[in-house]
């Protein structure tokens, strides 16, 4: 899609559970070649936000539609094919597995051929391919050189940008990444700063879930600011980080 097109668009989104409104009748669009922040304190709804994009859970009303098509009856797997690839908040890794095997298979657990090609193994041309891509994902990261260690042996940060390495092997049109920042060192930090202004160059999209104000404020083109599930707030760092109403929610309540 060109740049600037709309890409996602999410129409009174709404996720209950029981009577906990999780989010509430929300609003907002993504479009492409841009990094939105999606900010809020604890409990405002933005993995669950992911959530109802990517098919983990259904919407109770409302509608998200990702270039033009609503998505409903959704499932990780067609999420993953239409070109969602995600991170989840909590890493989840074999520990005794190889980082890139760990890339290989999330991705491909994901991906297009899914689980039915994974039950059915891939012949060596297609497993070749899939480690090609892996390998490029890890080193996109900065992981090539531990490619071949056992997950396990990962410290945390490492260990979360295995989960972009992962996300990013599918070549997915728009990224959706939960805290990836979280226990990253400064460097680390810098590395995926970078790694997401190049991604956003080549035409990719962004929604990044970040508690690291620094590091969201300085990245994204525009900021969707939730609280109790509502959205709060939208528009530029610059404005986002003088609005009352978004100071309100994380300093008072
Ligand atoms: P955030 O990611 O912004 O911290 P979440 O989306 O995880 O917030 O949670 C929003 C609210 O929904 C919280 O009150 C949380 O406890 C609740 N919640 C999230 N997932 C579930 C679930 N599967 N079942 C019940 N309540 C949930
Ligand atoms: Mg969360």
């Amino acid at each position: 899609p060109a740049p600037g097109t709309k890409l996602l668009q999410a129409d009174q989104a709404r996720k209950s559970f029981g009577g906990l409104v999780a989010v509430n009748d929300v609003n907002f669009e993504v479009d492409s070649g841009r990094i939105i922040g999606l900010i809020g304190p604890n409990g405002a709804g933005k993995s669950t936000t992911f959530n109802l994009i990517t098919g983990v859970l259904p919407l109770t009303s409302g509608r998200i539609a990702f270039e033009g098509h609503p998505l409903q009856a959704q499932t990780p797997q067609r999420a993953a094919t239409l070109g969602l690839g995600r991170t989840f908040q909590h890493v989840e890794i074999v520990a005794d597995m190889s980082v890139i095997e760990n890339v290989a298979l999330g991705a491909h657990l994901r991906g297009r051929a899914g689980v039915l090609r994974a039950i059915l193994r891939l012949d060596r041309a297609e497993e070749a391919l899939l480690l090609d891509s892996a390998m490029r994902a890890l080193a996109r990261v900065g992981l090539a050189d531990v490619a071949y260690e056992p997950a396990g042996t990962l410290a945390l940060g490492q260990l979360r940008l295995v989960e972009v390495a992962r996300a990013l092997c599918l070549e997915p049109v728009l990224l959706l990444l939960d805290e990836p920042a979280a226990g990253l060192r400064v460097g680390e930090k810098k590395a995926l700063a970078k790694l997401l202004r190049e991604v956003r160059s080549e035409g990719m999209s962004v929604l990044l879930v970040e508690h690291d104000m620094d590091f969201v404020m300085s990245l994204a083109d525009r900021l969707v600011v939730l609280d109790f599930g509502t959205k709060i707030a939208e528009g530029a760092p610059v404005a986002i980080r003088q609005d009352p109403a978004v100071l309100e929610a994380y300093l008072g309540g």
